[in-house]
């Protein structure tokens, strides 16, 4: 028979899976001797087991719980409903990996109208006694029942008014038993059945709520920003009740050994007396520093400074701890390596290796890379977040907050940040014309779009604050407004936008500025010590790719040349390429870009400094680049001597019903050759130039061919490169060496990989197109279904940001597996998105990958992600 059921006598910290992070660190606190209320956890498994069962609790399983109890009751000496000494519990979730407030938790249970009576006699307190009962009824009523919370607190605040008092603890022992009365008595109205007597019938009431609250909205919610996966489950604590709320020689408190905003070394928490828990983290009260208990209860507050120091040496981790003290006696409730800012974990994980706790390896595993982000972008200042409510939530694209007004065009964008307005730029979606609106905007809101869409992948380039795919927005560009959650936003009303989880607030929320703390670099140095996959960086101009060697890439991945182009007046070349209709036409163009290209790329190798820069050659989703306003259409004309109407008809014949799909990547190539003889032209003459000037540097571009799904493609294009890179080095007299190779994107280049193989010098995963083609979902549309996929569990993460490890991992494997051993030499690398996500560069490192390449301002999460895979 399968244990669904352990005592915390029977657990300890290394069941964190099985008990939770609560339950098996009270199980651990219970072993070191710490005074610890006794009780038992039901595990993870048996939550699991409720959801396969059809959210029913099995007879095994209960009766587990059931024996559990007697036991509990033989440790106490309580037993549930007794008449001399009656059992109090409380029940509280506790998954794997903590939740803060996510999920439910029910105290004082085991309360009916005759253990009340008999709490009130025995303890003297009769105030107290139906304080609890009520509070009982109230959370029971609330998190078992669903019955609104705001029916009870109408019922207080009328029975306040009536009394003519302010304050809750203004209210007898006489006024809480009549509002037990009508709470009972709204529980039967709403419910249409008495409030429940029997302390066991409560409990299985209050076990089904926990298990059931991991599939509240809040919990889904939480669990994908936090890469918690849904099978995991809540395990549950039933644990005897402590009473901090019996005089004022009880009390409360919560504290962490370190202080978790700034990480400094000594004691931070609060404490209130004659409370409980739930008082503390309400704020209906206001609590005293922790330093003040001391005065109040010196015994306890000695006791509680040893056993902070008994857990902290033991976790060898800073330790949040809510205890309580019941007439002078100290109670530890639970212990957990305690949350952290991202500036608070990188002092503490240095402090532990300079106090001779942890290991330098140890402390690069403490930090939690995702949460580097708060430190490379502008964060909402956490007050102004706390008391805020979103209104929407959508992608959270590019991470970083932003605040600022509205406005609908990128030309606003600029001009309103010309005069000092801060503005977030709101679009139904981008296109390469808005990137200088992009660029003075705060943040970007765009109503369609993924995670790999045109707005995520700029925004995230530039570092700039992004939430995409807000399906909920009305949008009216023409007359410059939209509609959200019933409200309607005009140009320069205030809106606010989190980046990272996506949500959308009205109004003004303050932001911080980013700001690396000193151990930043120490803890990035131990990282780059530990980790042996290389990391690079996906940056398109000069500027970008000086960002990513600051923050420490060692190569460039990908750069996409058609994004050189969104800069000042150059797209107008680039257009006129596009809408060529001859090979004179397209050569006339071409030449005007080529020096632009060449430019860039000198000026790239220079930031690079030696290091490989990977050089992808044009792959234009068309429809990104024709123009669609009128005056550049004539623009157009005029610079090609043809007719508006000329014009039209060549951008209505490349109009493409999946341009995706379309005439883009190596197909442009295959049908223009002289544009990949242009690029072969510019990466090498600038090559050579940047060799000349640079000797000791290694000048060796890596030429990259895109979307190649058929070797016979890679080798017709590649032929073309060849040629004109062997007669520009030959012409210069110089003895450059260049590789070319492919991108991995397309799953018949995965599947046929030992074939392309032969004619590649590398291969780089271009997984945003590898998802969107393995799993056939439009990586511009995939927003607008995603959520319901979500709902229904087949997904729980984006797959355009998150690797799917199964399917297009699988393709991955295979494309090394097979490409490898026809070409030892190949060297292999990753560039879509999922280059700069902890868990996938994980999984590439677990490939054998030589290196993951992510936008600049991801590069240090990817090298600490790297680190922790290495370690
Ligand atoms: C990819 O497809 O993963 C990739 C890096 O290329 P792009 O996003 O430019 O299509
Ligand atoms: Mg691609």
């Amino acid at each position: 028979m399968a244990k669904w059921v352990y005592m915390f006598t029977e657990g300890n910290a290394t069941m964190r899976n099985l008990l939770g992070g609560k339950g098996a660190n009270l199980a651990e606190m219970t072993n070191l001797g710490l005074p610890v209320p006794q009780g038992f956890t039901i595990t993870t498994e048996a939550c699991t087991q409720y959801y396969e069962d059809g959210r029913k609790i099995n007879d095994e399983i209960m009766e587990q719980i059931m024996e559990s109890i007697t036991k509990m009751e033989e440790i106490t000496g309580k037993k549930f409903g007794d008449k001399e000494n009656p059992l109090l519990v409380s029940v509280r979730s506790g998954a794997r990996a903590s939740m803060p407030g996510m999920m439910d938790t029910i105290l004082n249970l085991g309360l009916n109208e005759e253990v009340v009576e008999v709490l009130a006699e025995k303890s003297g307190n009769a105030r107290w006694a139906w304080d609890c009962y009520r509070r009982f009824i109230q959370m029971y009523s609330d998190v078992v029942m669903e019955v609104g919370k705001k029916y009870f607190e109408e019922l207080i605040d009328k029975m306040k008014a009536d009394r003519g008092v302010k304050q809750d603890v203004e209210l007898t022992a006489e006024d809480l038993k009549e509002l037990a009365e009508q709470f009972k008595a709204e529980y039967k109205e709403k419910i249409g059945a008495d409030f429940p007597t029997d302390p066991k019938e409560q409990l299985m009431g209050a076990i089904k709520a926990v298990f059931r609250s991991w599939d509240n909205p809040r919990a889904n919610v939480y669990r994908r920003d936090n890469d918690i996966p849904y099978s995991w489950g809540t395990a549950v604590n039933v644990q005897m009740m402590a009473f901090g709320n019996m005089g004022d020689d009880c009390g409360t408190g919560v504290a962490f050994t370190r202080d978790p905003a700034t990480g400094n070394n000594g004691l931070f928490g609060e404490f209130l007396t004659n409370a409980q828990g739930e008082d503390v983290v309400a704020g209906v009260r206001t609590p005293m520093h922790i330093s003040e208990m001391e005065q109040k209860f010196p015994e306890a507050f000695k006791q509680f400074k040893e056993v902070c120091k008994t857990l902290e040496d033991h976790y060898r981790d800073m330790q949040d701890m809510e205890f309580t003290v019941e007439h002078g006696k100290l109670y530890m409730l639970q212990t957990r390596n305690g949350k952290r800012t991202a500036q608070a974990a990188l002092k503490i994980a240095c402090d532990l290796v300079d106090e001779g706790m942890r290991t330098e390896e140890e402390a690069v595993a403490m930090i939690d890379p995702r949460n580097l982000d708060t430190l490379l972008h502008p964060q909402f200042d956490a007050a102004a977040l706390k008391a805020a409510e979103p209104v929407a939530k959508a992608l959270g694209a590019s991470p970083g907050a932003a605040c600022g007004k509205v406005v609908f065009t990128a030309d606003d964008a600029v001009a309103w940040a010309a005069r000092g307005e801060k503005v977030v730029l709101v679009r139904l979606e981008t296109s390469p014309e808005d990137i200088t609106g992009m660029k003075s905007a705060q943040g970007i809101l765009t109503v369609r779009g993924g995670m790999t869409s045109h707005a995520a992948v700029v925004a995230r380039g530039m570092g700039t604050c992004c939430v995409s795919g807000c399906g909920d927005i009305t949008m009216d560009e023409e007359n410059k407004k939209f509609t959200l959650a019933g409200k309607e936003y005009h140009e320069g009303d205030f809106i606010s936008l989190d980046g990272s989880t996506g949500n959308i607030y009205d109004g003004v929320i303050a932001t911080v500025d980013a700001t690396i703390a000193g151990e930043f670099g120490r803890i990035m140095g131990w990282a780059d010590k530990y980790r042996t996959m290389k990391v690079r960086t996906n940056a398109d101009t000069p500027a970008d790719a000086k960002k990513a060697r600051e923050l420490g890439a060692e190569g460039i991945g990908l750069c996409r040349t058609e994004h050189m182009f969104f800069e000042g007046n150059r797209i107008d070349a680039f257009r006129e390429m596009i809408c060529s209709e001859t090979v004179e036409e397209r050569e006339a163009a071409l030449a005007k870009i080529l020096p632009e290209q060449q430019g860039d790329f000198e000026k790239l190798y220079e930031a690079l400094e030696g290091n490989p820069v990977t050089i992808r050659f044009l792959d234009p989703p068309l429809h990104e680049f024709v123009p669609t306003e009128e005056e550049d259409i004539k623009k157009l004309a005029d610079a090609q001597g043809k007719t508006v109407e000329q014009i039209k008809a060549i951008i209505d014949s490349l109009h493409e019903f999946n341009p995706m799909m379309g005439h883009r990547g190596c197909r442009l190539a295959v049908t223009y050759p002289e544009i990949a003889k242009m690029q072969t032209s510019a990466v090498i003459r600038a090559a050579i130039n940047v060799k000349k000037a640079h000797p000791d540097w290694n000048v060796k571009p890596e030429i990259m061919i895109p979307l190649v799904g058929d070797i016979k493609e890679l080798k017709y294009v590649k032929k073309f490169v060849v040629e004109t890179a062997d007669a520009e080095i030959k012409a210069a007299g110089s003895d450059l060496e260049y590789e070319v190779g492919t991108m991995i994107e397309i799953p018949r280049a995965a599947l046929t990989a030992d074939d392309i193989a032969k004619e590649a010098d590398f291969f780089c995963f271009g997984t945003n197109d590898l998802t969107q083609m393995t799993y056939g979902f439009s990586r511009d549309d995939a927003g607008k279904f995603l959520d319901a996929y979500y709902d229904a569990k087949i997904f729980e993460n984006d797959p355009f940001a998150k690797l799917d490890q199964t399917g297009v991992g699988k393709l991955m494997d295979m494309a090394i597996k097979l490409g490898k051993p026809v070409n030892p030499n190949l060297h292999v690398g990753i560039c879509g998105e999922h280059g700069g996500d902890p868990s996938s560069v994980e999984f590439c490192n677990k490939l054998g990958l030589d290196y993951v390449s992510c936008s600049p301002f991801r590069v240090p999460i990817a090298r600490l992600a790297a680190a922790q895979a290495a370690i």
